[in-house]
C-alpha cells in the first residue's frame, strides 16, 4: 500500500478547524500550480517498467482526487487516516466486514434507519449477534458478552437528538476488549471529533453536511490505528465502494465551506428553536441537550455546538398532512446537512425500516418531525414553519392536493 495514504498533521503548523476545512489538503505540488484540485478520471496509470508501479495503478485501489477528500476529511477530525466511500452506508458496510459470525455488536437503538436495517437484515443473517440498547446512557458493564467486539453509537441520535458520552463509553468498551464506532454524520468534525475522545473509528454520511449542497453521495471511516486502517483499506479496495473522483472534487469543494455554513445552521437553530417552543401547535422541542441537564452538560463537554438538525413533536389534532402541504419555503424532503431547510416525518420516511413498538421504545412517535435547518435568513425559516404550523392546527383547512408522505 502507498505511503500516500498515511496523512499525518503537521504538528509544527496545527490551524484551527475554520482554517482546516479550507486549507486541509491543499492542491500545491501540481504541475500548474492550480489552487483548486484537479478531477483525475483516468482509470489507470503507466507503470515505470515491468516491475515497477508509480504511485497510482488502478482508480479503485488510489486516486489523486479521492485522496485529495481524505485528506480533508482526516485533518478535520484529527485523524491519521480516512477512506472514501460512494456513500455513508458503503462506508458503514465496509467497516462491519471487521465482524465475524459469532462476534457481539452492542448498537444503541436510536440510529439511521438504514443502518439499523443493516444490523437486522445484512449482519443478523451473517450470525453477527447484536443488542439494540434502548438508553446506551445507561450501558453497564452487564451488557457486554464475552464476545462482544464494538459498540456502536450516534450522537447526538436521530431523530430523538439524545446525547451519549463519547469518552465514558469509549472507556467501557476498551475495558471488555471492544472498539468503539461513532457515526459522527450529525455534527462532523468541525464540531466533535469522537477520535479524540476515545472513539476507534469514526463513520461518516458525506452526503450531509461535508458535501452540503444535496448533490452528492459519498461517506468517510477515520480513524488512527494502523492495523484496523490497513483490513479496512483491503475491504475499501476489495469490495471497490469507492467514492468517485467527481464526487471527491464535489465534496472538496463543499467542504471549504463547512465550517461557515454550520456557523450560520447553528445561529439559525438558535432562533428557531425559542420560536417553535412558543408557538401553540408544537408540543416538544428536541435538540441536543433537551432530555436531561446531565445530557446537556456531555453535549457541552464534548461538542462545540448543536449542530443544525433539531426535531419538534406537534400536539394532538394538529394535521402534518397540512402542514407540510401549506409550507412555503422549506421543503419535505428524506436528508439534512445542506444549505437549505428540510423538513420530514421520520416514522413515515428515514426510519419507515423499524418495527413500529422499536420506534415507539425510543420515543419516535407520527406527531415527530426531523428539522434540518439551513443557511437561509432565520426569520423567513421562522415565518414559513410557523405559519403552516398554524394552519396544520386548523383542522377546517382543505388541501390543495392530498398529501401522501410515504
Ligand atoms: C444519511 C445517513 C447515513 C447514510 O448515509 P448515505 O450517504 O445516505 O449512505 C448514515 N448515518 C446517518 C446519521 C445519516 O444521516
Amino acid at each position: 500500500m502507498s505511503e500516500q495514504h498515511e496523512q499525518p498533521l503537521d504538528p509544527q503548523f496545527p490551524l484551527h478547524d475554520d482554517s482546516l476545512v479550507v486549507q486541509g489538503a491543499p492542491a500545491r505540488h501540481n504541475e500548474y500550480g492550480a489552487i483548486m484540485a484537479p478531477i483525475f478520471l483516468s482509470t489507470t496509470y503507466r507503470l515505470e517498467d515491468i516491475n515497477t508501479a508509480g504511485p497510482y495503478e488502478y482508480i479503485r485501489t488510489e486516486n489523486p482526487t479521492r485522496q485529495k477528500a481524505e485528506q480533508v476529511v482526516a485533518r478535520i477530525d484529527h485523524a491519521r487516516y480516512a477512506l472514501g466511500f460512494s456513500s455513508g452506508m458503503a462506508a458503514i458496510a465496509t467497516t462491519f466486514e471487521h465482524f465475524h459470525p459469532g462476534d457481539h455488536i452492542i448498537s444503541s437503538a436510536n440510529i439511521y434507519g438504514g443502518t439499523y436495517r443493516f444490523f437486522l437484515d445484512i449482519l443478523g443473517p451473517r450470525q453477527v449477534d447484536y443488542d439494540f440498547v434502548t438508553d446506551l446512557s445507561t450501558l453497564s458493564d452487564a451488557d457486554f458478552k464475552s464476545n462482544t467486539k464494538a459498540v456502536y453509537l450516534e450522537t447526538p441520535a436521530n431523530p430523538t437528538l439524545r446525547v451519549y458520552d463519547i469518552a465514558k463509553i469509549a472507556k467501557l468498551a476498551h475495558k471488555h476488549g471492544a472498539l468503539l464506532i461513532v457515526d459522527n454524520t450529525f455534527l462532523t468534525g468541525y464540531l466533535q471529533k469522537p477520535l479524540s475522545l476515545g472513539a476507534d473509528v469514526v463513520v461518516y454520511s458525506a452526503t450531509k453536511f461535508y458535501g452540503g449542497h444535496a448533490d452528492l453521495c459519498a461517506g468517510f471511516i477515520t480513524l488512527n490505528d494502523k492495523a484496523l486502517h490497513d483490513e479496512l483499506f483491503f475491504y475499501q479496495n476489495t469490495l471497490g465502494a469507492t467514492i468517485s473522483p467527481f464526487d471527491s472534487y464535489t465534496l472538496l469543494r463543499g467542504v471549504r465551506t463547512l465550517s461557515v455554513r454550520l456557523d450560520r445552521q447553528i445561529e439559525n437553530v438558535k432562533a428557531v428553536i425559542p420560536a417553535l417552543e412558543k408557538h401553540p401547535a408544537v408540543q416538544q422541542v428536541l435538540y441536543p441537550g433537551w432530555y436531561s441537564p446531565e445530557e446537556a452538560a456531555i453535549q457541552k463537554k464534548q461538542a462545540k455546538g448543536p449542530g443544525a438538525v433539531i426535531s419538534f413533536s406537534v400536539k394532538p389534532g394538529v394535521d402534518l398532512g397540512v402542514f407540510f402541504e401549506k409550507l412555503q419555503m422549506v421543503d419535505l424532503a428524506v436528508s439534512l446537512g445542506g444549505v437549505e431547510s428540510l423538513v420530514c416525518r421520520p416514522t413515515t420516511m428515514t426510519h419507515a425500516p423499524y418495527p413500529k413498538d422499536k420506534l415507539e421504545e425510543i420515543g419516535v412517535h407520527d406527531n415527530l418531525v426531523r428539522f434540518a435547518v439551513g443557511i437561509e435568513n432565520k426569520d423567513d425559516i421562522i415565518h414559513d414553519i410557523s405559519q403552516a404550523l398554524t394552519l396544520a392546527q386548523n383542522s377546517d383547512v382543505v388541501l390543495d392536493k392530498k398529501v401522501d408522505i410515504q
